[in-house]
Order: structure tokens, then C-alpha cells, then sequence
């Protein structure tokens, strides 16, 4: 007989995938976490991730931008302006790097 059985799902509803216990506790000592699913590539785990840090490129760093309002300011009277844009886009722009852990393995990775 090569009949197995798969454990029933006590909520009848196979779509809901249940992260394993040890990873769920990995992945709440993070503050954040990717909303889509990443793939390890060092252990081969699907799911989300602990994101543990994020890069802000150099020209969206807090100097810079205090920087470019400063001396746009004295030189070409648009640095508030400038210097709004650049907060706008450290803040709503897609250019941090992500830094994820695997909750699996706790390999981190960099994301763009
Ligand atoms: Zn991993």
C-alpha cells in the first residue's frame, strides 16, 4: 500500500500555507518584513523575510540632501525645493537597498 495520508488541515482550507513555528518566531524578531515572498538562495526557503536594515543610496543620505538644500538655497534659490524632492523620494522612492535575513538559515542578503 503506498496510501499515505496527508495531515488534515484542522481549518479545511489547503491554500493557507502555515509558516513552521521556528521560523515564525525568526521572523517576529524583525520590525519589518518583505510583503512578497523571497527565495533563499542558500537554503532554498520560500516566504517571507526579516528585512534587518535599509540602504538609502549616498545622494539620498541626510547630508546630502542638507547638503544640496543649503548650497541651492544660497546659490540658486530651488535648494528648499531640491531638497524637498530628495526627502520625498528617501521616502517614497524605490531606490533603498533592502537588507533581508532568511528566517531559515538567518543568511542575509541585499536587495535593490
Ligand atoms: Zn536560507
Amino acid at each position: 500500500m503506498t496510501d499515505t495520508h496527508e495531515p488534515q488541515d484542522p481549518t479545511g482550507d489547503s491554500r493557507i500555507q502555515r509558516v513552521p513555528d521556528a521560523i515564525l518566531k525568526t521572523l517576529n524578531t524583525f520590525d519589518a518584513h518583505t510583503r512578497r515572498k523571497q527565495t533563499c538562495l542558500a537554503c532554498g526557503y520560500v516566504g517571507i523575510m526579516g528585512i534587518e536594515d535599509e540602504l538609502h543610496p549616498w545622494w539620498l543620505s541626510w547630508w546630502c540632501i542638507a547638503l544640496v538644500t543649503v548650497f541651492g538655497s544660497l546659490f540658486m534659490g530651488a535648494g528648499l525645493v531640491i531638497g524637498g524632492i530628495l526627502i520625498g523620494l528617501r521616502f517614497f522612492g524605490e531606490f533603498d537597498t533592502l537588507v533581508l535575513v532568511c528566517p531559515n538559515c538567518e543568511e542575509a542578503y541585499e536587495q535593490d
